[in-house]
């Protein structure tokens, strides 16, 4: 904190929104009446090199908005919302969760919770599920992140760090791969790295049915046919193996599998892979010789790769690539996973998935029980199972099989697929409690809302995409009787009785007993304090000791599997759960765009960014639109098999023929979810939002 002038206090935060968590300074200027608040970029930033993006800048906007909840608020028999002080709050909550489960079950009672979540407060809804509701069913958005990714790389590497080297080693690349990732939109402000990786010469592949922004930066744009990564991956596998591309000596000495992928690459034709995903043999030819002769070379992948009912096979088959030329574990070569939430990487480690304790740690795993109960001081009987994934806790929910749910920090009627099936499951349930910023699509349904905290009120770490561990300070006060998150779980803890587990009078508490919980775990936090993360401006995991440095290069030595070597498989194309037929003859795919961030409760609430992309649009091919009849600026229905909605047309050559998109930001009638297709992934439970059959007519 300093001061300017006697007016001007600048304080120092962290973006809420991507991955990237771009450090800021926040500006107050006090008057009398009024604060009036600003946003600067620090050029201290240990990434970004003082840049911020349309989103950053404005971050600020939405949590000062005068539609915040800022009072507990219950609704009422005729559908109101009724303020109420939080003692009548918390002992309505008392009295719905205790008569379901005594009626019910425990499992009566599911938890939702999100990836933009710090990590104290993952740590805290994953303890507050298992030990104040007793409950299986937790899980989170976060399913529909990285899930597949991490999936992917616990199966080859033996475990799961978004990106396996620092942003700083992208410039000493000499080819790098981008497969379903628009990071010139997701995540601006690490455009720079790959610029200035061509700059020294860097060849870039961008592997994407859309021509995005990041394209401009691509040497060559395979244009992929959504859902066909696997058979790409596939050819180019074929080329690297037969025109000597392999480090032998790395596969040898670091990696198991060769024999069965090398003979299932040779029944390969690269007139099929052509065929299916309709880039040439010569495309496939000239990718693959140019990362296969490149010295250095890393792979990125994002949810176009990942958000599909094949997405860990389709992560497997990139990790093939980076195994096979023994691009990892070196300066300018390894993997990574764009992570898309703010904490998507934190919030995956800390125990709120369904199979998941603290520090990775597996909840079927005796042992890895045994160490969690004795943390938490419980009996290890008394910590429950593995329960579904975001998807399945709505269908069983639709099933009757939970009847009470607590959100927070989540929007999943528009963020789940099949969203139509969700809006319903929601409104079967006899007790919604929604803790949020706003009264989001979800939180309309929502029997009870709780006013909870906001980026520049809260405390706490997050984990950004490098797997660097930084600490968020408190910048501003909560308005009205909004509370910080974790505080509202310990006090509901509190009047279930159990608010012995949960005494902490600040978020570093919590990280305190978070360490503990993760240490001898894959994601071990051990080693880090907060005076330590904020003296070194973060670090990375996994730190084990106090006296450790962090990690910001993974596998120099060894892969986390028992043999230390990592596992190359071969990986069989899937289609798609859904292809194009007659009735439905386009391919649907979604994503983001600049101005907006997940489910758009808070960018929706921001003007300066909701009225420069203030609805959804079908972005389609030229040829396609005229065809079909559509005109630019007019508007269009799109339907497949589980419902429709109108959007208004952009014509683009930029996407390909048989494909449209559309943006996933918006909930109601322009939720682009209620289309698409909540087949699952068999390994992670991904459901395949990124491919779906539609058909399309003026409207
Ligand atoms: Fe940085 Fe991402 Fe925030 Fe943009 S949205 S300012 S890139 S953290």
């Amino acid at each position: 904190q300093a001061s300017l002038s006697p007016r001007e206090i600048v304080r120092q935060t962290e973006c809420p929104y991507c991955s990237v968590q771009c450090t800021m300074n926040l500006h107050e200027e006090k008057s009398i009446r009024v604060s009036r608040y600003s946003v600067t970029a620090r050029k201290e930033d240990p990434v970004t090199d003082g840049r911020l993006c349309v989103k950053g800048l404005n971050a600020h906007t939405h949590v000062l908005d005068d539609r915040r909840l800022k009072q507990p608020m219950v609704r009422g028999r005729d559908g109101k919302l009724l303020n109420v002080s939080w003692e009548s709050a918390l002992e309505q909550i008392r009295i719905q969760v205790q008569s379901l489960q005594e009626r019910y079950g425990n499992d009566t009672i599911g938890v939702y919770g999100g990836g933009s979540l710090t990590n104290e407060e993952s740590y805290l809804l994953g303890k507050f599920a298992r030990i104040a509701l007793q409950t299986k069913y937790i899980d989170y958005n976060g399913r529909f992140c990285m899930s597949a990714a991490a999936g992917a790389s616990n199966l080859t590497f033996g475990i799961d760090r978004g990106l396996t080297n620092p942003l700083s080693e992208v410039p000493l690349a000499k080819c790098i791969i981008l497969a379903g990732t628009n990071i010139a939109e997701c995540q601006p402000t690490i455009m720079q790295y790959f610029r200035k990786a061509r700059q020294e010469g860097c060849k870039i592949i961008v592997i994407d049915p859309r021509e995005t922004a990041t394209c401009s930066i691509a040497d060559l744009h395979l244009k992929v046919k959504p859902g066909y990564d696997a058979a790409l991956v596939n050819g180019m596998l074929k080329v690297i193996l037969e025109e000597g591309y392999v480090d032998e000596s790395f596969v040898r000495e670091r990696t198991n599998g060769f024999d069965e992928l090398a003979e299932h690459l040779k029944r390969i034709s690269l007139s099929e892979v052509a065929a299916l995903t309709g880039i040439s043999p010569q495309s496939i030819m000239e990718a693959a010789r140019m990362y296969g002769e490149a010295e250095t070379g890393m792979v990125f992948t994002a949810r176009g790769v990942e958000q599909h009912a094949s997405g860990v096979a389709n992560v497997r088959n990139f990790l093939n690539l980076v195994l096979l030329t023994g691009k990892i574990g070196k300066p300018g070569c390894g993997y990574g996973a764009i992570t898309g939430q703010a904490n998507g990487q934190g919030g995956r480690e800390h125990g709120q998935k369904a199979d998941q304790l603290p520090g990775y740690r597996l909840i079927e795993n005796p042992e890895h029980r045994a160490y969690i109960a004795k943390v938490w001081g419980v009996p290890e009987d008394q910590l429950p199972m593995k329960g579904l994934s975001a998807y399945e806790m709505m269908e069983a929910i639709h099933r009757g099989e939970i009847k009470g749910l607590i959100i927070l920090g989540s929007n999943p009627i528009v963020s789940n697929p099949n969203s139509h099936l969700v809006e319903k499951a929601l409104k079967k349930l006899k007790f919604l409690l929604v803790i949020d910023l706003f009264e989001s699509e979800t939180a309309k349904l929502a029997h009870m809302l709780l006013p909870g905290s906001a980026y520049l009120e809260d405390e706490g770490t997050m984990t950004q995409l490098e797997g660097r561990v930084m600490v968020r300070r408190a910048v501003k006060p909560l308005p009205g009787k909004a509370r910080l998150d974790w505080r509202i779980l310990c006090d509901i803890a509190q009047v279930l009785g159990k608010g012995q587990y949960f005494e902490y009078r600040s978020a570093e508490e919590i990280f305190d007993e978070l360490r503990i919980a993760s240490k001898g775990g894959k994601a071990d936090y051990y080693g880090m304090t907060y005076e330590r993360l904020e003296q070194q401006h973060g670090m990375f995991w996994p730190c084990p000791e106090e006296a450790h440095a962090g990690t910001p290069r993974m596998f120099e030595d060894g892969f986390a599997h028992a043999d230390g070597k990592a596992k190359l498989a071969p990986i069989e194309h899937q289609n798609p759960k859904e292809v194009a037929n007659r009735k439905y003859p386009y391919l649907l795919t979604t994503g983001r765009v600049l101005q907006h961030y997940l489910s758009g409760v808070q960018t929706r609430n921001t003007p300066e960014l909701n009225s420069k992309y203030p609805e959804p649009l079908l972005e389609i091919h030229p040829d396609a639109a005229a065809e079909l009849g559509l005109v630019h600026g007019g508007h269009a229905k799109v339907a497949s098999k589980r419902g429709s909605i109108r959007l208004k047309v952009k014509v683009s050559s930029k996407i390909r023929l048989d494909t449209v998109f559309v943006a996933m930001h918006w909930g109601g009638d322009g939720c682009i979810n209620r289309l698409t297709n909540p087949s699952l992934d068999p390994v992670c439970r991904m459901p395949e939002f990124k491919v779906c059959a539609v058909q399309i007519a003026p409207s």
